[in-house]
């Protein structure tokens, strides 16, 4: 196997990834809390653990990939209260519609484990009884249950949070229940304000706080210790930091082997998000005439520890790349149509294996595509081989290359009746009739390239990628 090196943000190192079982890799990828519709800048987190997991796989992996689903916390409950609809049909309709957007992004959500919190309670209940007995955690006076940090003697191990140090943060918090300001509950004694959302347990009438629920749907599908925990530098702390310390406390074991952060999506040189109001949705890019598919491709182009700023005009630009592709691509594949199929270039394989293999750089991986493209059009390689390596190189971009130019290769029988006699014309001299005949076949949305005697090559001429005429709001 090649080697594979990830930047860890536990040793603020790349390392080369070592899994703890040979050939299998488990990962964590902190998912939605299904209050609201997801936005773009989640989704780039979501392509980023999907990339991930693809590059894992490619490289011969068996991965083991799991999500959550938050359907409780204070904001669920919030928002559900004000739709006046229960908590399970206010979050399956928000769930549902995140699972839509994994599919139209090309995240098969067959290949993940998708825990849902409610579904987990007891297991939160289990873990929180054993922080209680080992003493790392306490009962406040409402019967809501804190973790002591002060008792983890790792904490800030991940974030480089220092409490001591970093004494304004102590004055800042105003939650008094609590014995030190910086401990954070694990489980949430019932109030009104839950209305009718809560468990009956043997810590008491309530609901389990946000990071216990990320340290049991983790380690009740991956054991103790694992692989790969994801999600984005907004969850280093205090989320992913509290993650630990409640697993090693009470598992006395490592938690995490690897913890990879993608950098955020931005607006306006502000991250983009619901409380700031500057999102957009999946469902906002499609109303605009674009294919999902060229957002993908945005988030490929930009590595994922570093900012990306969200522009129309960027996603204008990464779907008029990735339809010039596919567009030499179907003329590609028409001129060695009836050639024998192709096989995997290895040296490019290889090349290809180097960059995604270096912490997934992804957007030098796409430029080994434009090589081959180059190369191919230099004589060097064939036309059958350069297709069978690059769509074998979707396996690793998700980008759906071949469906497109399956899809772009596809033409009206019409025009294809009109080419021929055009062919004829062509073959009698009748000019006049040609460009009769082209003009006809440009109409039917079908571009007619003219190729060595008299022969043609026809795709289709409208574009999949961005079609302002698709604006669903005209
Ligand atoms: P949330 O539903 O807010 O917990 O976020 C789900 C995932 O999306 C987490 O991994 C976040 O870190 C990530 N995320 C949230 N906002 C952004 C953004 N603007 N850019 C990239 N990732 C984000
Ligand atoms: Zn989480």
């Amino acid at each position: 196997m090649q080697k594979i090196f990830l930047h860890n943000t536990l040793t603020k190192k790349k390392e080369e990834f070592k899994p703890i079982k040979e050939g299998e890799v488990g990962i964590y990828s902190c998912g939605p809390t299904v209050y609201n519709f997801v936005h773009i800048g989640n989704l780039r987190s979501y392509i980023f653990a999907d990339t991930l997991h693809r590059v894992l796989a490619y490289n011969g992996y068996k991965v083991k990939h799991v999500m959550n689903i938050t359907d409780v916390d204070d904001k669920t409950i919030r928002d559900s209260q004000a739709a006046g609809i229960s908590l399970k049909d206010f979050t399956d309709k928000y769930t549902a519609s995140f699972f839509e957007d994994l599919e139209k992004i090309n995240i098969n959500k067959d290949e993940y484990i998708f825990p849902r919190a409610t579904e987990n309670i007891q297991g939160m209940v289990a873990l929180i009884k054993k922080l209680l007995d080992k003493g790392f955690a306490y009962k406040a006076e409402d019967g809501s249950i804190y973790f002591a940090i002060s008792k983890f003697k790792d904490y800030g191990k991940l974030s480089g949070v220092d409490f001591e140090r970093d004494s304004k943060s102590r004055v800042d918090n105003d939650e008094y229940a609590k014995e030190e300001a910086h401990d954070f509950a694990l489980w949430k004694a019932w109030d009104e304000k839950d209305g009718d959302v809560f468990w009956e347990t043997e810590l008491g009438k309530g609901r389990p706080g946000w990071h216990i629920e990320c340290s049991v749907m983790s380690s009740a599908n991956l054991g103790e210790t694992f692989d790969i925990h994801t999600g984005g530098i907004d969850l280093i702390f205090p989320h992913h930091e509290n993650e630990i310390a409640q697993s090693e406390a009470a598992n006395d074991k490592k938690f995490v082997n690897y913890w990879l952060h993608n950098e955020m999506l931005m607006v306006d040189s502000q991250k983009m998000s619901k409380s700031l109001n500057n999102v957009y949705t999946l469902q906002d890019i499609i109303n605009k005439g674009f294919n999902p598919m060229a957002f993908r491709y945005l988030c490929l182009q930009t590595h994922y520890k570093q900012k990306q700023n969200f522009t129309w005009e960027a996603l204008k630009f990464a779907a008029n790349t990735i339809e010039s592709l596919v567009d030499i691509l179907v003329i590609a594949k028409d001129q060695s149509k009836g050639k024998p199929k192709g096989s995997i270039l290895k040296d490019y394989q290889e090349k290809f294996l180097e960059k995604i293999n270096e912490d997934l750089n992804l957007s030098g991986a796409l430029s080994i595509i434009f090589e081959l493209l180059e190369t191919e059009s230099a004589g060097l390689i064939s036309i059958p081989d350069m297709l069978e390596t690059i769509f074998d190189f979707d396996k690793v971009l998700g980008l759906q290359i071949k469906e497109f130019v399956e899809k772009k290769s596809m033409v009206p029988e019409e025009a294809k009746k009109d080419a021929e006699e055009r062919k004829r014309a062509k073959e009698t001299n009748n000019y006049s009739k040609s460009d009769e005949l082209r003009t006809k076949i440009q109409k039917q949305g079908v571009k007619i390239i003219d190729v060595q005697n008299n022969n043609y090559i026809l795709s289709s001429s409208t574009a999949v990628f961005y079609n302002p005429n698709n604006d669903a709001r005209k």
